[in-house]
């Protein structure tokens, strides 16, 4: 019974690449494990695992397994996390126990004068996935570039965009735009990294945690924050700074514990270095959106709009101050209307704000419609004194940009600092480590984990246990990303790195994209959405997924719907499954 499942489950994912494949089938030591998508209780997706003798190879499984003198040997219940997660490092060569097939570049060549790519590209990536050395991938994903490069010169697809290794076009289907890479692509490469066009800390992060209006980095000490927040810092604590760097290896203009305030007339923003502070006054919203720079009138609307956003539940309706703010500057540094509404709303899939509601009962479109109408009579007074604004202040376009916010937006969530250093608990008395707690809990809901960490008895073994503080929370428009799909079984995840960080290419919030098995050319892209769905059962993931307001139909939920759909076969009394 189980071994025709495990069959069943392979030939299923014969149609998967091999990268997909080894999800399913994987070798951490000397034998072959198959996750058996099936399992013995039907419905109980990927929870098995069985073990197959070394010399099976699992990618000829389907034929193998009509051998009768195949023996498999089942271990057992094991977990997803019983495997270490392959994202995190690139499998030694030929983990997978069997080295690449002797023939394949016979066959990689043989496909490539049939100009069959899409078979070229699987058996490339089924000899890097079984060791081919790095210098064989490179030479011949180099060819299938080559080709790929001459085939795009005769039928001329379009490019519709590029960021760094990657470009834009219609998807193989037609069916809407996707993120591809031209090129091949190691373990752990970056494929883009860039500012979000505009971003924002979300309001109810921004009551409990102050971070540097540029970067988003929680800045100051354990003082600062818990005065922030109207909490009495106890003594010494304003000897905790936050900081994520030992003080000798901080980089050049950061500083721990730092605060650099906005010094606008009356500003209460702050910055976690002068550069954070100068590029935010030059060239983020903060440049038009500094209370120090707005009139007192236009700072009231502003006001007014984040409490809108606050009432109204929609983050979006405060991050269109700051998208409109750097839409101005864009046209300030000299480029034109158009290229700038291209770049900032029309490039994106996009639809009316209102026809997007139905998220709840309460959210309707005449909802969205009357929060509309109060939202744009504040902007127009928010940009009152800028020109270059005002064609971007028409009711269509804006609607039309919400919609783009909520069917791509990222949501950014950084660590706490504080989370790091254990010594917090013995500032903290249990009062304050329970205000603080109390005051966080409206993030708790917001954060996608659904409390699958286990939670500490107490606030103050929380704080112990690094678990005290929530992320900072944040929402952010990403050219890239806008055009990367969602599979459950992603081969990027994507990063965030603020200013101080290595990775950061300058000042303010960076996002980078950083693949999680090699690519080869011609791939798409493809990120989850909800990075908590990796791994999990097809139930679990679907259900995560509606919540993000989706119905998955990526190639492994397609598959885990055919396998659960169809009925188990009728076994046969040797065990093995009839040809
Ligand atoms: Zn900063
Ligand atoms: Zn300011
Ligand atoms: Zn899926």
């Amino acid at each position: 019974m189980a071994q025709t499942a495990v069959y069943r489950a392979l030939a299923a994912l014969s149609g998967f690449d091999t990268w997909e494949m080894e999800k399913y089938a994987r070798a951490p030591s000397q034998e072959v494990r198959v996750w058996d998508a099936r399992g013995p209780d039907r419905g109980e997706l990927h929870s098995t695992c069985s073990t197959i003798p070394n010399e099976v190879d699992p990618w000829t499984m389907p034929e193998n397994a009509l051998r009768p003198e195949l023996s498999l040997k089942f271990p057992g219940s094991l977990q997803p996390s019983d495997l270490p997660d392959m994202a995190v490092s690139a499998p030694p060569a030929g983990v997978l126990g069997m080295g690449p097939d002797p023939n394949w570049i016979d066959n990689f060549t043989t496909c490539i004068f049939k100009q069959d790519y899409d078979t070229a590209r699987e058996v490339l990536r089924s000899a890097i996935a079984r060791g081919a050395s790095t210098h064989l991938a490179e030479q011949y994903a180099k060819v299938l570039e080559e080709f790929l490069t001459k085939r795009d010169e005769v039928e001329n697809p379009v490019v519709l965009a590029r960021f760094d290794e990657c470009v834009v076009r219609e998807t193989s289907s037609g069916q809407g735009r996707g993120l591809y890479v031209p090129s091949y692509q190691t373990w752990g490469a970056q494929l883009w990294k860039e500012r979000p066009l505009a971003y924002i800390q979300s309001p109810g992060s921004r009551k409990c945690v102050q971070v540097c209006c540029a970067c988003l980095l929680p800045v100051g000490s354990l003082a600062s924050q818990l005065k922030y927040i109207n909490l009495e810092p106890p003594p010494g604590s304003e000897k905790i700074p936050l900081s994520t760097y030992p003080d000798e290896v901080c980089p050049d203009g950061f500083c721990p514990g730092q605060v650099i305030t906005c010094d606008g007339n009356d500003c209460s923003e702050v910055f976690c270095s002068e550069s954070c502070r100068s590029w935010a006054l030059s060239e983020s919203s903060h440049a038009i959106l500094c209370k120090g720079r707005l009139g007192p009138k236009s700072w009231s609307a502003l006001q007014s709009l984040e409490l809108l956003a606050i009432e109204t539940d929609s983050e979006h309706l405060l991050l269109l101050a700051h998208h409109v703010a750097c839409m101005t500057l864009a046209r300030r540094s000299g480029q034109s209307f158009e290229a700038v509404k291209h770049r900032f709303a029309s490039q994106f899939a996009s639809a009316p704000w209102d026809s997007l509601a139905g998220a709840d009962d309460s959210d309707t479109p005449e909802e969205r419609r009357r929060c509309m109408s109060c939202a744009i009579p504040l902007l127009e007074t928010i940009f009152e004194a800028e020109d270059l604004a005002s064609g971007f202040l028409d009711s269509e376009l804006l609607s039309n940009i919400l919609g783009t916010f909520e069917l791509v937006n990222m949501c950014i969530s950084l660590p706490h600092p504080l989370n790091s250093r254990a010594d917090v608990a013995d500032y903290l008395t249990e009062e304050l480590a329970e205000a603080l707690s109390k005051m966080q809990e409206p993030l708790q809901s917001d954060s996608e984990s659904e409390q699958e960490t286990e939670h500490a008895s107490s606030p103050l073994a929380s704080a112990r246990q690094g678990q005290l503080f929530e992320n900072v929370i944040g929402t952010a428009l990403c050219e890239a990303l806008a055009f990367t799909n969602h599979s459950c079984l992603p081969n990027c995840r994507i990063e965030f790195a603020t200013a101080s960080q290595p990775e950061a290419k300058g000042p303010g919030l960076w996002m980078y994209s950083v693949t999680r098995r090699p690519l080869v050319p011609g791939d798409e892209v493809l990120m989850a959405y909800v990075p908590s769905v990796v791994g999990q059962p097809l139930q679990v993931r679907q259900r995560k997924m509606q919540k993000f307001g989706f119905t998955c139909h990526c190639r492994t939920c397609e598959t885990d719907r055919v396998l659960e759909s169809e009925p188990v076969p009728v076994d046969t009394s040797s065990g093995y499954p009839q040809p």
